[in-house]
């Protein structure tokens, strides 16, 4: 943390004036609700400055004050990432920019900066439009799709990113550019997978598939036996499954020990769906509960119901090249039924399909390419030490069948050097370092190890 930003009488008037949102600096009362986070395992925000943008004039102006006083700038939105904010700098939070708009003649949506997937989802089910959500409504679409964005139907229409079609940026100068794919190409590309370091983005434009129905749901599965007999069925099924069903499963704790939820989102009527998963579903034990069929698409985060209240999120995540039967065999013991380790989820998300897919003009998601997404998800910082080794058995267990990267979006701090140069490729990494350069050529939105 560094000493206090100071502002002459002058200075404090003339920033005021300019900005319709708030301001704060440091000890103002209001910052801390400002930079409430969902994510609450790095601790609150501590920045000597924060604006909360009411519209992307206030953000023009809060870059161009950040850069004439040295200011490095972090932007904020619901704090679902996984921290921690430094105490330096200026943070933007985009809460305000919350208007979303569907034309359902074009299916594009015009998303501002500060919109949870909830209100995009709401906005597009009564035409019918879906937007590639990840599996919780209520983290920012933003910071989401910047990441590239791996959600419930990640095998049937690839990454979030994939359907993003134009950004609003404000650069390090304080200006706005529109990256798309014919202005400022270079930018468009790295916007969709590369994160951050290029500005604040203060809209998106995002292509909202058409999608009459949805099969979805997920089967519960309790008891050790059938766990483990639906584990490495889903397993065994994986390398047969069609390359339009999405499903993951996670180990979940419950009341008396266990349970495995198994998850599915196949685009289509019930018959389609039941068609389509039938190989698998013949191969399950009975599920004790089951709450599979056609979807309301306003209901597609009940697939994965994630938590919706702040805690306090740690987790340890990989890509993967396959699931082969001694992993599993692994991770049965060492995180499944009657092995006391301390996760709120483990979790294994089939990916491929389309997320595999490296159409043209792909975007800069790392990690496009892993067949699977194995996650610990942690949520009592107490049992760290357990967790942490665990962790580290289970990665070793899994070595042979590691991917080389882990979309960033999973893969932890990126001020944390191993997560930030697992997340992309050494080539991928350099072409994103390249954009940065251009775009903020002295570094306001730091972004990636400092060291
Ligand atoms: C419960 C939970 C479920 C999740 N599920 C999924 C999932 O299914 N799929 C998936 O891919 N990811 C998932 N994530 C990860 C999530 O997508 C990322 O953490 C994402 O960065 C969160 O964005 P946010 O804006 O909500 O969070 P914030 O913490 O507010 O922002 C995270 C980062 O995004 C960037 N950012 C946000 N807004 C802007 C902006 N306007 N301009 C520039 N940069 C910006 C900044 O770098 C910021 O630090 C999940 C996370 C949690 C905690």
């Amino acid at each position: 943390m560094t000493d206090s930003l100071r502002l002459t009488a002058e200075e404090d008037t003339g920033l005021r004036g300019q900005i319709t949102g708030p301001v704060f600096l440091r000890g103002d009362r209001g910052l801390e609700a400002e930079v409430e986070c969902f994510n609450t395992n790095a601790g609150l925000p501590d920045p000597e400055m924060v604006v909360g943008a009411a519209d992307e004039q206030d953000v023009c102006a809060a870059v161009r004050f950040a850069a004439d006083h040295r200011l490095p700038v972090r932007v904020q939105s619901t704090g679902h990432g996984p921290g921690p904010c430094p105490g330096d700098g200026m943070i933007i939070s985009t809460g305000r920019l919350n208007a979303v708009q569907v034309d359902p003649d074009s299916r594009l949506a015009t998303v501002g900066a500060g919109c949870q997937w909830r209100s995009v989802v709401t906005a597009g089910a009564p035409f019918g439009l879906a937007p590639i959500t990840g599996s919780s409504v209520t983290v920012g679409v933003v910071g989401h799709t910047l990441g590239g964005g791996i959600g419930p139907l990640i095998r049937s229409h690839g990454y979030s990113s994939d359907w993003a079609r134009a950004f609003r940026v404000v650069t390090a100068d304080g200006g706005v550019v529109t990256a798309d794919a014919d202005s400022h190409p270079d930018l468009f590309w790295a916007l969709r997978g590369g994160k951050g370091g290029f500005g604040v983005v203060t809209e998106m434009t995002l292509e909202l598939p058409y999608l009459p129905a949805l099969y979805a749901g997920r089967l519960v599965f309790a008891g050790d036996a059938d766990i483990e007999a639906a584990l490495r069925a889903w397993a065994g099924w994986l390398p047969s499954a069609p390359p339009d069903v999405s499903t993951s499963v996670a180990l979940v704790p419950a009341a008396d020990g266990q349970q495995l939820h198994m998850r599915f989102a196949v685009p289509g009527s019930a018959a389609d769906g039941q068609r389509r998963t039938a190989a698998l579903r013949a191969a399950l034990p009975a599920a004790a509960v089951g709450t599979l069929g056609e979807l309301p698409l306003t209901e597609v985060h009940s697939i994965h119901d994630d938590p919706v209240d702040p805690l306090p999120l740690r987790s340890f995540c990989t890509e993967l090249t396959g699931l082969p039967d001694d992993l599993v065999t692994a991770l049965l013991a060492r995180v499944g039924p009657g092995s006391a380790a301390p996760f709120a989820e483990v979790e294994i998300r089939h990916l491929g399909g389309a997320a595999a897919q490296h159409v043209a003009d792909a975007g800069a998601v790392g990690g496009r390419g892993g067949a699977l997404m194995l996650r610990l998800v942690l949520d009592d910082p107490a049992a760290a030490p357990v967790a942490v080794a665990i962790a580290a058995d289970v990665f070793a267990d899994a070595a042979p069948v590691r991917f080389a990267q882990t979309n960033v979006n999973f893969s932890g701090s990126m001020s944390k050097r191993p997560a930030f140069e697992s997340a992309w490729s050494p080539q991928m990494r350099a072409r994103l370092a390249q954009v940065r350069k251009t775009y903020d050529p002295t570094g306001l939105f730091p972004f990636g190890p400092a060291d």
